[in-house]
């Protein structure tokens, strides 16, 4: 269902949506967000779209989190990496407390515009809060049924979590 469009949506989300100053009319077409050249965020019923951040060089995923309209415009702007938070409902710039900053070397959308792929250059040792490079160091082995034990994939810890980020810091961002 496309929020932008829907109608009888909270108040909430339709101010929200029009402080971006980005309210698609009605008029606005699949072919247009999928062929076309504007940059018509499809923001879910929170106002956020999901963003993938991978390393320029290794091609590796680094981490899943969510950008507001802010968030994205702020990215396009700085070509620096900025989110928003769900847990602490704020935007946050990544590498505001580590020091681990992502800079954007290019900025996708997908087909229907409700998800954005950045490739960064990630600066300093890591990109995740645990101290690893990146967010995904687990594995579900295939094949299985029933419970499943997950296996660790390049988990060594490349910083000290307790030494960068303040206690308050340490819960996950996304
Ligand atoms: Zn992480």
């Amino acid at each position: 269902m496309d929020a932008r469009v829907k109608p009888g949506h909270d108040d909430e989300i339709e101010l929200r949506l029009s402080a971006n100053a980005r309210v698609p009319s009605m008029s606005t077409s699949t072919h247009d967000i999928e062929e076309g050249l504007a940059l018509l965020p499809k923001f879910d019923a929170n106002g956020l779209v999901t963003a993938v951040a991978t390393d320029v060089a290794s091609g590796d995923v680094l981490m899943v989190a969510h950008m507001n309209a802010e968030a994205l415009a702020k990215t396009i702007e700085t070509g620096e990496a900025w989110y928003f938070s769900r847990s602490r409902k704020k935007l946050w710039k990544k590498g505001e407390s580590s020091g681990h900053v992502q800079r954007v070397r290019e900025l996708r959308v997908d087909c229907d515009q409700d998800a954005v792929w950045i490739k960064v250059e990630q600066l300093g040792p890591g990109a995740c809060h645990t101290g690893r490079r990146s967010c995904f160091y687990r594995a579900a082995p295939l094949g299985q049924t029933g419970s499943v034990a997950l296996e660790f994939r390049n988990a060594d810890k490349t910083f000290d979590p307790n030494a960068v980020y303040s206690a308050s810091d340490k819960k996950p961002r996304g």
